[in-house]
């Protein structure tokens, strides 16, 4: 059987025992009160309305399923859809447009695109914990992401340049092969320095191109490494871009090719897609299910409301 066999694609009763058996493994809680004993199961009333994994809680009497708490509440989508979406979302390395998933499971575009943004939101890595404590090499880059349509190009010469471009800033943890990337606004010293001070650690190695922030940080770090591009350079072994390079072909590819445009204010969301990704890949050990079940896990206490992603499409 191929993994889009599995029952819990297909079948709502089976999507719901996997969503429990993932987001409570040690049994049913009870999102009003906390409780984690004294919950029953009430079975389905075949005269009414069908409820699916439909709990009551012997304390506060409350009723609940797995779904409140969760982005799929208030979502008419059947759970079944909601992980078809994750595993595609998860399983594909260049992503999969709000299009692609609105054509594969039979949803309107609209309901693909708030599905998208709420698996996004899923898989929003929490940790700001500074990179590499243990002294390891930390790579940190900038890069150029389609067009903002804010700034004005200041040439005539349309396309040249980068000033009016979406710029990009990434970290890498050579040693755990993390990732963290977020949107700058411009890549001045003043602007990047303090990002890095923040998220590296001063224990780490950094190593970065020659641009202009390095003259700020340089020297509060146990060692720096420089790359200089501009004079042909491309690394000296321990001394290289290559794997944080390889962390921006994916995103650029996927953004490129998979999502073409975004508004200026979802594109860390997409970049966030792209990082969980990455940090969650198979070289880092993990297959698509486990990194389906650890967007899953994402899903507690994560309720998008409506007007947080904004009604426009972008
Ligand atoms: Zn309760």
């Amino acid at each position: 059987m191929s993994i889009l066999g599995k029952p819990y694609f297909h079948d709502e009763a089976a999507a719901f025992e996997h969503v429990e058996s993932v987001i409570w493994p040690d049994g049913p809680v009870c999102p009003h009160c906390g409780a984690l004993d004294r919950i029953s199961k009430i079975a389905p009333n075949p005269k009414a309305r069908v409820r699916f994994g439909l709990h009551k809680c012997g304390h506060c009497k409350g009723q609940f399923t797995v779904r409140v708490g969760t982005v799929f509440e208030a979502s008419k989508v059947p759970l079944h859809k909601w992980l078809q979406a994750i595993y595609l979302m998860c399983s594909n390395k260049n992503g999969i447009s709000a299009h692609q998933l609105h054509r594969v499971l039979e949803v309107t575009y609209k309901t693909a695109w708030f599905m998208e943004h709420r698996i996004r939101q899923a898989i929003r890595d929490g940790d700001l914990s500074p990179f590499d404590p243990n002294g390891g090499a930390v790579e940190v880059d900038e890069t150029f992401i389609s067009h903002d349509a804010t700034i004005k190009p200041r040439h005539s010469k349309k396309g040249r340049g980068v000033a009016h471009k979406r710029k990009v800033l990434a970290l890498v943890d050579r040693g755990s092969g993390r990732a963290r990337t977020m949107v700058v606004d411009d890549l001045k010293a003043s602007t990047i320095a303090p990002i890095v001070r923040e998220n590296v650690a001063s224990e780490a190695h950094l190593m970065t191109d020659e641009g202009c922030y390095h003259t700020l940080v340089s020297r509060e770090f146990a060692a720096h490494g420089v790359v200089r591009h501009n004079r042909g350079e491309y690394g000296r072994s321990y001394t290289h871009m290559n794997t944080i390079e390889g962390c921006f072909s994916i995103s650029k590819r996927g953004m490129k090719g998979v999502y073409q445009r975004c508004a200026k204010r979802h594109l860390n969301r997409y970049l966030a897609e792209f990082e969980f990704r990455y940090n969650n890949r198979v070289a880092n050990g993990l297959r698509d299910s486990a990194r389906s079940a650890i967007a899953l896990r994402g899903t507690v206490g994560k309720r998008l409301i409506y007007g947080d992603s904004s009604a426009t499409r972008g």
